[in-house]
C-alpha cells in the first residue's frame, strides 16, 4: 500500500524505489537464523525469478563461537552463495535486543527501503529470547511501516509508507504445526551451502577442541535435514520448510491451490 501525497512525491519515489525493491525480505535476530530456517524457500523464490534481501537485526556478537569480524565475513559469503540482492546487518544488540521506539523505527526504515511484498521473520515462541523479541519487533514494524504519520529516513532520504502484504514465521528450535509447508526438494541441498558459509558456528571435521554448543554438535545439521525430510513427507515431497502466519491464507485461485492432473497438492496426501 503506497500513500503518496502529490505528483512530486510520486516522481521522487519512483526514481528511488526501483534500485533496492525486492519481492521478499527475510529478517533474523542473528546472522545465520535465516539460512538455517528458510534458506531453501528463499532459494526457491530466487529460482522463480523473484528477488530476496536479508536483514540481520544484530551482529551475533554474543555468540560463543566466532568474532563479529569473522561472522561478518561469513554472512557476506552466505549472501554470495545464496544469491540475495542485498544483506543489511543492523546493530540492535545481540542478547540486548529490546522493543524500543528506536528499534522499531530502524526496522521500519529497512522495510520501506526494500518495499517487500513478503516478509519472513523469527517465530513468536522460541527457545532463544532474542528470537521472540525479533519476532515481535518485526511484526510491529511491518504494521507501522504502513502508517503515513510515522516518518523515517534511510541514508538521509525521506521514506514513503509501505505495508508488506504477507508475514511468515519460519521454524527454528521449537517445532510447531505449520500453516503451510513449502516443497523445497529442488533447493534444500543447495541451501546447505548457505548454512555452511557460517563455518564458525557448525561442526567441521578436524576443527580441534573448540567449545561445543547446541548447534556445533555433529548431529545438529543431520537433525535439520531430518526435520526438512519429515515436513516434506507431510506433503508428499522429499524436503519441506514449514511456516505459520499471523492470519489465514487467502485463496483466490482455487484450482491453482488444488490442481487436477493427479499432482500432489499441499495437505492432500494420496
Ligand atoms: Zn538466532
Amino acid at each position: 500500500m503506497f500513500l503518496l501525497q502529490d505528483n512530486e512525491d510520486v516522481e521522487e519515489y519512483m526514481q528511488n524505489r526501483d534500485s533496492d525493491k525486492v519481492y521478499a525480505l527475510a529478517f533474523g535476530a542473528h546472522p545465520d537464523d535465516v539460512e538455517l530456517s528458510c534458506g531453501a524457500t528463499l532459494l526457491k523464490i530466487i529460482d522463480e525469478g523473484q528477488t530476496v534481501a536479508v536483514c540481520d537485526l544484530t551482529q551475533g556478537e554474543m555468540g560463543t563461537l566466532g568474532s563479529p569480524k569473522q561472522r561478518r565475513k561469513e554472512s557476506d559469503n552466505a549472501t554470495r552463495v545464496m544469491g540475495y540482492s542485498e544483506r543489511v546487518t543492523l546493530d540492535l544488540g545481540d542478547a540486548k535486543l529490546h522493543h524500543t521506539d528506536a528499534a522499531v523505527e530502524e526496522v521500519i526504515g529497512v522495510i520501506r527501503h526494500f518495499l517487500p511484498e513478503v516478509v519472513f521473520t523469527n517465530p513468536p515462541d522460541e527457545r532463544h529470547p532474542d528470537h521472540m523479541k525479533a519476532s515481535r519487533l518485526v511484526y510491529d514494524a511491518v504494521f507501522y511501516a504502513g502508517l503515513k504519520k510515522i516518518t523515517t529516513t534511510y541514508n538521509g532520504q525521506k521514506q514513503q509508507p509501505h505495508r508488506p502484504r504477507h508475514l511468515l514465521y519460519y521454524m527454528q528450535f521449537k517445532h510447531f504445526d505449520p500453516s503451510i509447508i513449502i516443497d523445497v526438494s529442488s533447493t534444500f541441498e543447495r541451501s546447505r551451502q548457505g548454512v555452511l558459509a557460517f563455518g564458525s558456528q557448525f561442526y567441521q571435521e578436524g576443527a580441534g577442541d573448540e567449545p561445543e554448543t547446541l548447534i556445533k554438535r555433529k548431529e545438529f545439521l543431520t537433525g535439520l535435514e531430518a526435520r526438512s525430510r519429515y515436513l516434506g513427507e507431510q506433503i508428499g515431497t522429499r524436503f519441506g520448510e514449514g511456516f505459520t502466519m499471523p492470519g489465514p491464507v487467502g485463496v483466490s485461485n482455487f484450482s491453482g491451490l488444488f490442481p487436477k492432473n493427479g499432482h500432489m497438492a499441499p495437505g492432500t496426501l494420496q
